[in-house]
């Protein structure tokens, strides 16, 4: 049996802490996003998906579904208390959304640049809900808000083996 010297300790740490901040790295460089359902009603995620790799984003993951009203309730449950809760969860189960998970440097913040203020009438001209959105709560597209969120949201709706 080979002796664990204090030399071979100090490798096994600097290799482990090298393996902590890669993982780190990778999970800080997605975000998740959900094409809303009137937006796909209105035919309009080709547009949208085509801006977002315009942008840079690279597509990880990519599927159309119908969340049920029990599945959108979880998906959402960090805004339970809000009023608009109910109609949230009724709004995102009312068609199939398009859920996607995005790879690029700062995924989550140049993400959030990119589609706009939740309020469309105050999101910058050019960013995509100012330009696809109908309404507060009709606004086209879902951006994490964090990278914790961005891995929990991802992790909600896709499996390891769905990811390329
Ligand atoms: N929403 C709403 N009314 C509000 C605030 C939010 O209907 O007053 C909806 C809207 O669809 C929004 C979602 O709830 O995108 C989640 O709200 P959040 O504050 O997290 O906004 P986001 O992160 O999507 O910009
Ligand atoms: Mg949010």
């Amino acid at each position: 049996m080979t002796k664990i010297t204090k030399e071979i300790l100090e490798d096994i740490i600097i290799i482990s802490n090298f393996a902590t901040k890669f993982n780190f790295k990778t999970m800080s460089n997605i975000t998740f996003t959900m094409v809303k359902p009137e937006a796909v009603e209105a035919k309009n995620a080709g547009a949208i998906l085509n801006r977002i790799e315009n942008a840079g984003f690279r597509i990880v993951a990519l599927k159309k579904v119908h969340l049920s009203a029990s599945r959108a309730a979880e998906f959402y449950a960090v805004h339970k208390e809000r009023p608009f809760y109910q109609e949230l969860i009724d709004y995102m189960s009312s068609g199939p959304i398009m859920a996607a998970i995005l790879e690029k440097e700062n995924a989550v913040s140049d993400f959030r640049k990119l589609i706009g203020a939740t309020n469309p009438e105050n999101a910058e001209p050019g960013t995509i809900r100012a330009d696809f959105a109908e309404s507060m709560a009709k606004n086209a597209v879902h951006g994490s808000d964090s990278d914790e969120n961005a891995q929990i949201e991802a992790d909600f709706h896709f499996s390891v083996d769905e990811r390329f």
